[in-house]
């Protein structure tokens, strides 16, 4: 099956938000073996609409449009196409209702407008949104389909995971099912060629991709039955971990965040931070887990050399001997952050995150992160080697080395 992606909406061309629902599409149906041969991307003007979607359907077996489903004049989506493949819209009560409803629970009325999202193609599936107004949906004509999801990527993903995935896997014949093999302290390039051979695979299919900082792999396979996909996956997991298995730290989809959270309250232990150019991210991607409440005590944002040294103590020979970007600031302030509550296991940094206060020795990028547990402590020098508009990238991949050394901890010790 052939597919193609239409981005309707003006503030696409206008460069006022950028296509990552078209990025995220595109991912999944490699994933799924789906080949994506053309991607376009039209305002939202009816006649060029028009064009966009015949062209599209001409030689693509399946179109993609997303974007446009919303309750305002300007969404036409629908419409437009629905007018191309000669489908009639109609009034779906059900819906109507459903809008309604999703109103009343957020204490307000329905305006009049929303009806507009309740029509939908008389012959197509309806693809329901948990989390906005608009369905999504599908038509199927002469051989082609058309599916239509709403352009809020808080809206399109779960949707296209929970609705779309199946009805495209009963198109394409048995079901498909992924997994993601994340790693953290090896590149994408290096992993990529430790694994190249699996790479080549048709079916599970494997790919490579970066985030973050991080390393993943995508793992699918297509199969009669989920079990037979889930057995096909787990193979190649296995021999994926047979390279690679000493930088794999989860391969259920799990980010770091949420595996040391996992840790901790498996091991029934506690965690405490020190955080000075990170300020507070550690503490945030914690907080984001679901019961991270019961293994995190506390974070401080110990940004001046005064707090690091009232608070956590760090001693005034670091500071003059080392400055607070060094090995020794971050053990003593990870030492004085596990000191100062009932935590197992405190998490520090410190470093230069840019764009300024960089030198020639200590340049932007560089980070050392502390790790204090039971009966020691130990230091991660960190040097991203990025300097332009790196200010989040270096915190991000500074808090997450912070959180893979945890991960370390239990790694070595659960063998
Ligand atoms: P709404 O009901 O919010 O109007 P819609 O389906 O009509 O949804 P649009 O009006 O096209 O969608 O876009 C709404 C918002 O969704 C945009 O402002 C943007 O934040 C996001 N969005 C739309 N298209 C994309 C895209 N291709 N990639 C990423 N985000 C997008
Ligand atoms: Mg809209």
């Amino acid at each position: 099956m052939n597919c193609e992606i239409i981005g309707v909406g003006t503030e696409l061309l206008l460069g006022d938000i950028l296509n990552t629902d078209a990025q995220y599409l595109a991912r999944e149906l490699a994933a799924m073996g789906i080949g994506l041969h053309y991607q376009q991307v039209v305002g939202d003007n009816p006649q060029r609409m028009r064009e966009c979607i015949s062209n599209a359907l001409e030689r693509s077996e399946l179109v993609i449009l997303t974007g446009g489903l919303g309750p305002t004049a300007d969404d036409l989506t629908k419409e437009i196409c629905c007018e191309v493949m000669g489908e009639e819209l109609v009034l779906d009560e059900a819906i109507l209702e459903n809008i309604r409803s999703y109103f009343v629970s957020r204490g307000r009325a329905m305006s009049e407008n929303n009806r507009k999202q309740a029509y939908v193609p008389k012959n197509g599936t309806v693809f329901r949104n948990a989390n906005g107004t608009a369905p999504g949906c599908a038509v199927e004509k002469d051989g082609k389909v058309a599916i239509m999801l709403p352009g809020p990527p808080r809206e399109l993903k779960p949707m296209f995971e929970n609705e779309v995935k199946p009805y495209l896997s009963e198109k394409t014949g048995g079901i498909i099912y992924s997994r993601q093999v994340r790693t953290f302290g090896i590149g994408e390039s290096d992993m990529a060629s430790r694994v190249a051979d699996l790479l080549e695979g048709e079916n599970p299919t494997v790919a490579p991709y970066a985030k973050d900082g991080e390393a993943l792999l995508r793992v699918t396979a297509k199969a009669q039955t989920k079990q037979q996909a889930e057995e096909m996956c787990d193979r190649i997991i296995g021999k994926i971990s047979e390279r690679i298995g000493e930088f794999i730290y989860s391969t259920d989809g799990a980010n770091l965040e949420e595996t040391v959270v996992r840790l901790l309250l498996k091991n029934g232990k506690k965690l405490a931070l020190a955080e000075s150019c990170t300020g507070g991210y550690i503490a945030k991607r914690i907080t984001d887990v679901v019961g991270s409440s019961a293994v995190f005590e506390y974070g401080i944002v110990s940004y001046s050399n005064e707090v690091k040294q009232r608070l956590l103590g760090v001693s005034t020979e670091t500071f003059e001997m080392y400055t607070e970007v060094s090995e020794q600031c971050a053990a003593e302030m990870a030492q004085g952050a596990k000191q100062l509550s009932n935590a197992d296991f405190a998490l520090s940094v410190t470093g230069i995150s840019g764009p300024g206060g960089g030198s020639e020795d200590k340049p932007v990028g560089l980070s050392y992160i502390g790790f204090a547990y039971p009966g020691g402590v130990t230091v991660k020098e960190l040097r991203t080697g990025k300097k332009e508009n790196a200010r989040e990238y270096n915190r991000y991949v500074a808090a997450s080395t912070a959180l893979h050394m945890l991960i370390e901890y239990f790694k070595g010790r659960e063998g």
